[in-house]
């Protein structure tokens, strides 16, 4: 029924939707059933001009075939064969076709009628259907960070030759992409990157020892899926969203100063070259991002709490500290060597938050790994989407031999 990696990109269409006077906004979700995928269906819920054509999940059958039922997709697609089978099965009364694997994740990337494709995918599983979805002509609202850290080179200049948007879901690029608006990029001075600094800001290596999975899974402020909230709590998260941010912004890793904020308040700053910054600020809440990213450039009304100066008091920042979390360190190191450093940095991060969340190895072991395998595995240069695979595969080799 499918096959884990299909061998070749599928280009299904390459026409753009015609406008016919039909001003719905049709989409695909991937990873529908996760934190950004649940939230991404609650602006659906809220705006009746936009409907959901293909979701995508990884083996949630019970969340995804609520979904369906409610918001009645044409086309399902579960990573696992026969969680797609079961999923078939349970909803034999509806017309919803169901998927597998990563052609089926290909082929409801390239629907027709989609304009948009929001990829809330988690890792770089996302590379091959973002790909297709932006030969496709789809625009992405690009939440799977992954796969522009370890593909940013290819999806980029595709995405520029195919005339074709890529919208940025994550809170951080979405403040940037606001300040933006209506600015020159050429007069960018430089990034101001926000960080939380995490559950352990200010804690010390020695304190860091004992980190348990229940300690790392308690983010200050967001509520996240599990694999982003490991890297919050070692900031690399914030090392990927570095890497994120010179692909999507055009910027030198040298004009990209993360700057620790921990109430969360200002999403991210550019400051430009007569020394203006702009900020965004707001609640911490991925739906504004999410429905910036669906009707950029229009703004729609959106609920829940507004901020509120009087109550917030003050708003404090501190430089990220890079020796105790050097997560933050490696992706700069990472980012700044190029080829498919940025690919060992993130998959050996995914192998070993993997296995840390498996209770395998002590939360230190996370960046050691990754410093580990970032000076064994090959260099390659301008590496191609069969490279960063394969530079994945030889990752997670590396790791197994040496840590399970
Ligand atoms: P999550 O773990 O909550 O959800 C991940 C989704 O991906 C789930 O629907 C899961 O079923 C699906 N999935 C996983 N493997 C799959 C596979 N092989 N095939 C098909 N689907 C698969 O993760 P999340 O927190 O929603 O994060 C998603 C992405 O968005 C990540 O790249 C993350 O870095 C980024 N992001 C998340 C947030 C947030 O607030 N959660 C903020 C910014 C960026
Ligand atoms: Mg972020």
């Amino acid at each position: 029924m499918c096959k884990e990696r299909a061998q070749e990109i599928v280009i299904i269409s390459t026409r753009r939707k015609v406008s016919n006077g039909d001003t719905m906004k049709y989409i695909t979700i991937l990873g529908s059933t996760g934190s950004i995928g649940t939230q991404t269906l609650d602006v659906v819920r809220s705006n009746k001009d936009i409907k959901v054509i293909a979701l995508g999940a990884g083996s949630n059958i019970e969340r995804l075939e609520q979904q369906i039922r409610e918001f009645k997709p044409e086309v399902v697609s579960v990573w696992e064969e026969e969680k797609a089978k079961q999923l078939a099965n349970n909803i034999k009364d509806l017309n919803t076709k169901v998927l597998c694997g990563m052609e089926g994740l290909m082929e409801i990337s390239t629907i027709e009628k989609v304009e948009i494709v929001v990829t809330a995918i988690v890792g770089m599983i996302g590379i091959r259907p973002t790909i297709s979805a932006i030969l496709a002509g789809k625009h992405i609202a690009l939440a799977n960070k992954e796969t522009l850290v370890t593909a940013g080179h290819i999806i980029m200049p595709l995405a520029k030759e195919k005339n074709v948007k890529i919208l940025p879901v994550d809170s951080e690029h979405s403040a940037i992409f606001q300040c933006l608006n209506g600015e020159n990029e050429k007069e960018i001075d430089k990034i101001l990157l926000t960080a939380s600094g995490g559950p352990f800001r200010g804690f010390t290596r020695e304190q860091m020892k004992n980190v348990q999975v229940e300690h790392a899974l308690k983010h200050p402020n967001w509520s996240m899926g599990r694999k982003i909230t490991i890297d919050s709590s070692t900031m690399v998260n914030k090392g990927l969203e570095v890497i994120e941010a010179k692909w999507l912004f055009d910027v030198d890793f040298d004009n990209i100063e993360v700057v620790v904020q921990p109430q969360s308040v200002i999403h991210s700053m550019v400051q430009f070259i007569d020394g203006a910054i702009m900020a965004q600020l707001g609640t911490p809440d991925m739906k504004l991002p999410i429905q910036y990213a669906l009707y950029y450039p229009e703004r729609r009304v959106l609920g829940g709490d507004r901020l509120d100066f009087s109550t917030l008091g003050q708003l404090t920042f501190e430089k990220p500290d890079m020796e105790n979390f050097r997560g933050l360190k490696l992706a700069y190191e990472a980012g700044r060597k190029g080829g498919n450093v940025p690919t060992i940095f993130n998959a050996a991060n995914e192998k070993a938050v993997q296995l840390f969340l498996d209770r395998q190895i002590a939360y230190l072991d996370i960046p050691d790994i990754i410093e580990a395998s970032m000076s064994t595995i090959a260099f390659r240069n301008n590496p191609s989407v069969e490279e960063i695979l394969l530079t994945e595969q030889e990752t997670y080799q590396f790791i197994k031999e040496r840590w399970n």
